[in-house]
């Protein structure tokens, strides 16, 4: 068997078991978002700004953002994302019928979620709490 068809299988039953511990442990109501990402969406995402502009995200490339320009280039994606490996997903938090933004609460699965096995990495160190990875070949 591969590394990553391993690292896959390990990945996807502590992910159920993360899905399991919010509900039982936390009381939490997740719903999925993404999971397994393609080439061309990652790639997408490393070349388009996330920058709320007005209210709305900007979605402009990066090369239409000038060096002093009226705000910063923010990638909405990593372009070294392990999403297109199936090694990451994104959950969401739902609490009075909507998606909860609070960091704190997602903080409370990472911790535990990074001492379940070697390689498990939490987004919250890159601003991006609800993501939840296996760590392959020095990404995260
Ligand atoms: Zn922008
Ligand atoms: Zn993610």
């Amino acid at each position: 068997m591969s590394a990553l068809l391993e690292a896959r299988i390990l990945f996807t039953l502590w992910v159920g078991r993360l899905i399991v511990r919010a509900s039982e442990v936390h009381g939490f109501q997740l719903i999925q978002g993404e999971c397994l990402r393609g080439k061309q969406q990652v790639e997408w995402n490393a070349s388009h700004c996330a920058a709320i502009v007005g209210g709305k995200r900007c979605e402009g490339v990066k090369s239409t953002h000038a060096a002093g320009g009226a705000h910063r280039f923010v990638p909405i994606g990593s372009g070294n994302s392990l999403h297109p490996d199936g090694l990451a997903v994104d959950l969401l938090i739902i609490k009075d019928g909507k998606i909860l933004n609070d960091e704190a609460s997602y903080r409370l699965l990472g911790e535990w979620w990074e001492k379940q096995f070697p390689g498990a990495a939490w987004g919250g160190h890159f601003r991006d709490p609800g993501h939840f990875s296996h760590g392959f070949g020095g990404r995260k």
